[in-house]
């Protein structure tokens, strides 16, 4: 299936740039004209992703994190969030609630399941020392 229209994005793994890229992408996706929970449900999506590509997959050096955001008929977007960074060992166990190999004070394991709330569907695939890409996807129902 072709896209309908998309865009890419890239840019360095520093916290400061996640507002940034879930504004990019809630902007992009604008012209579909989501409800306010929709566009939520995006941008919280989004932020989870990338904050864990920028405080996992990279950890304490700085990497470039990837999006790209298509559309296709019918209203459907997909979102890939990628990093280049560690990767992930057991996928299975890392998207369960609670699981987290960060601090416990700042980290509390729920960042796919917020994902797995917000969207239709999160797929992940990961490859140790190769990185992460983390896949979104969401209808946006029509208005009527
Ligand atoms: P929270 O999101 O609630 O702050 P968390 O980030 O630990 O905590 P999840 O987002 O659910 O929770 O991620 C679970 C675990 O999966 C992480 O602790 C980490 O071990 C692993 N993980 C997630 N994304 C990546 C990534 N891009 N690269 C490497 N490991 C990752
Ligand atoms: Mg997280």
């Amino acid at each position: 299936m072709m896209p309908v229209n998309e865009m890419k994005l890239c840019f360095e793994s520093r916290s400061c740039n996640e507002s940034f890229a879930r504004s990019a992408v809630a902007a992009f996706v604008a012209v579909l004209d989501p409800n306010v929970e929709e566009l939520s449900d995006i941008k919280t999506a989004v932020s989870e992703a990338v904050t864990n590509c920028i405080v996992h997959g990279y950890k304490n050096d700085i990497g470039t994190v990837y999006i790209h955001v298509k559309i296709f008929e019918g209203a459907l977007v997909r979102i890939l969030i990628k990093d280049r960074g560690c990767g992930i060992a057991d996928i299975k166990k890392a998207m369960e609630p609670l699981f987290t190999t960060g601090n416990a004070e700042e980290r509390s394991g729920m960042g796919f399941t917020v994902m797995e709330a917000s969207m239709d569907k999160v797929k992940v695939t990961s490859k140790m020392g190769m990185g992460t890409t983390v896949t979104l996807t969401k209808y946006i129902k029509a208005k009527d």
